[in-house]
C-alpha cells in the first residue's frame, strides 16, 4: 500500500503543534497527528488562560514579550478579533516574603514595566485580599486573559487554509527512520515524513524514545484548580475587573473567571503522562490557602480539573534538531507558559525546523538559542 508522504509530520495537536503546522504549513506540506478524537484536550484545554510578561525564566519572559504583538493583532482571517482582554497580575507577598518581592521587582522590572505597591493599594484592588495578610506586592498592569479557544482554533483554522491534514484518533505507535526520512505508524494508519516535529506534551519524552532521540529529563507536574462564587458583597464590576493575585512564591492564585473566581493551589505535583484528575487533598489545600489570605469561605466546587505541566531541569522550553536522530525536532517542556508563549514559540520553532535565521522580533528581545536547544541537556536526561 501506498503510504501518504508529507515534508513534516508534527505530533500532538494542542497550543504548541498546532501553532507550528500553521507557520510550517505556509512553506511546507504538513501532517498534524492528534491521538484524541479532538485537538487540546489534554493540557491546552486545561490553562488559567493568562498572559504575564513577568511569569517564568527569562527566555520565557523573552519569548512572552515577543508574542504581545501577535495576540493584539491576530489575522482577523483566522482569529476572532479579541484573543486579549485586560488583567492585571499583582503578586502579593507577606512580610517575612519582602525579599524575594524585591528580587522579583529587579529581575523582571528590567524589561516589563511594573510598580510595588502597599498594603492599602493591594486592597483597593483587590478587596478580599485579608487586612493585615499582605505587606506588598508586585503590579503588572500589562497582564492579559487569553482567549485560549480562539487561539488555538485560529491556528488550526489557518493551518487547514494553508492545505494542512490533521488527523485525530492518529496516536503515533511507532517511528522508524527509513530512506532519509521516517516512517510513523499510527492508529489513522502509516504515513511517511521528511520531517518529525515533536509536540506530544506530557507525552514528548515518549515519543523521543520512539525516535531513539536523546532523553530530555521531561518531567509532567499536575496542577489544579476550581471554580467558585465569589463572596456576595463584591460588586460585579469590581468581580470582573480585579487583577490575578497570586502568591510572590506562587503558593496560590485566585483570577476572576466569567462572573465566577478561578482559584489554584498551584501545586506541582510529578506525574506519569495521563489524563489528569484533580485529588482531592489538593482541592483541600487549595481552599485552605485561598481562605487564609483571601476574605472568601469556599461554600461549594462549582468545577475542578487538573492538567499537566510539562518542565525539564531548567524550566526552559525544549526547541531545536535532535542530535542524535536526524530530522527529529523537539518543541516540548513549555511547562506553564505554553499559551502565553505560543505565537513566538511557533515562529521560532517554524524558522529552525526551516533552518532559516529567527525572526528578527524575537531575536530583538534577546532570545539566545543556546538556552532552548535540546543539546544543553545532554547527560541530564
Ligand atoms: C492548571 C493550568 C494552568 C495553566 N495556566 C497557564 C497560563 O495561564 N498561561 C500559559 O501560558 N500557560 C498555562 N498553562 C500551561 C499551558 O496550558 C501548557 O504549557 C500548554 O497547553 C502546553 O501545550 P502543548 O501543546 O505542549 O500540550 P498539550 O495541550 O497537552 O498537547 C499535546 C498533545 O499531544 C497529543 N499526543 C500525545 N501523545 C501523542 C501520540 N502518541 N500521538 C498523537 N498525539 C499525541 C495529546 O493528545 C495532546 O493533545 C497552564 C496549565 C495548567 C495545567
Amino acid at each position: 500500500m501506498v503510504k501518504e508522504r508529507f515534508d513534516v509530520a508534527v505530533i500532538g495537536g494542542g497550543i504548541a503543534g498546532a501553532s507550528v503546522a500553521a507557520e510550517l504549513s505556509k512553506d511546507r506540506r504538513v501532517l498534524l497527528l492528534e491521538m484524541e478524537n479532538q485537538p487540546g484536550y489534554h493540557t491546552t484545554g486545561r490553562s488559567a488562560a493568562v498572559f504575564a510578561a513577568v511569569y517564568g525564566p527569562s527566555p520565557i519572559r523573552a519569548l512572552t514579550r515577543a508574542s504581545r504583538a501577535f495576540f493584539a493583532n491576530a489575522p482577523e482571517a483566522y482569529f476572532e478579533s479579541t484573543l486579549f482582554r485586560s488583567r492585571p497580575i499583582m503578586m502579593i507577598c507577606r512580610k517575612e516574603q519582602e525579599p524575594v518581592l524585591d528580587r522579583t521587582i529587579a529581575q523582571v522590572g528590567v524589561m516589563t514595566p511594573v510598580e510595588r505597591i502597599n498594603e492599602a493599594a493591594i486592597r483597593k484592588l483587590n478587596p478580599m485580599v485579608k487586612t493585615g495578610y499582605a505587606s506588598a506586592a508586585m503590579l503588572d498592569m500589562s497582564g492579559e486573559d487569553i482567549d485560549v479557544s480562539s487561539l488555538h482554533q485560529g491556528y488550526l483554522r489557518q493551518f487547514r487554509a494553508f492545505g494542512g491534514d490533521l488527523r485525530c484518533n492518529a496516536s503515533v505507535l511507532g517511528l522508524v527512520r527509513r530512506d532519509k526520512g521516517w516512517q510513523l505508524e499510527t492508529e489513522a494508519g502509516e504515513f511517511t515524513a521528511d520531517t518529525i516535529v515533536n509536540a506530544a506534551g506530557a507525552w514528548a519524552e515518549h515519543i523521543g524514545h520512539l525516535a531513539r532521540a536523546e532523553p530530555i529529563g521531561l518531567v509532567p507536574k499536575r496542577r489544579t484548580a476550581a471554580i467558585v462564587e465569589g463572596p456576595n458583597e463584591l460588586p460585579p464590576d469590581v468581580l470582573t475587573s480585579m487583577p490575578i493575585t497570586i502568591d510572590i512564591e506562587e503558593n496560590f492564585y485566585l483570577k476572576p473567571d466569567a462572573g465566577r473566581l478561578l482559584i489554584s493551589p498551584a501545586d506541582e505535583t510529578p506525574s506519569p503522562a495521563c489524563d489528569a484528575q484533580p485529588e482531592e487533598m489538593d482541592i483541600a489545600l487549595c481552599v485552605e490557602r485561598i481562605e487564609n489570605a483571601f476574605d472568601l469561605r469556599v461554600q461549594r466546587i462549582e468545577s475542578k480539573w487538573a492538567g499537566l505541566r510539562s518542565f525539564v531541569a531548567d524550566k526552559c522550553p525544549v526547541v531545536g534538531y535532535s542530535s542524535v536522530a536526524p530530522s527529529f525536532f523537539w518543541l516540548a517542556g513549555q511547562g506553564g507558559y505554553g499559551i502565553q508563549t505560543a505565537p513566538a514559540l511557533a515562529r521560532l520553532a517554524a524558522s529552525q525546523v526551516l533552518r532559516k535565521p529567527m525572526p528578527s522580533d524575537i531575536a530583538a528581545e534577546g532570545i539566545d538559542l543556546s538556552e532552548i536547544d535540546p543539546s544543553r541537556l545532554i547527560g541530564r536526561g
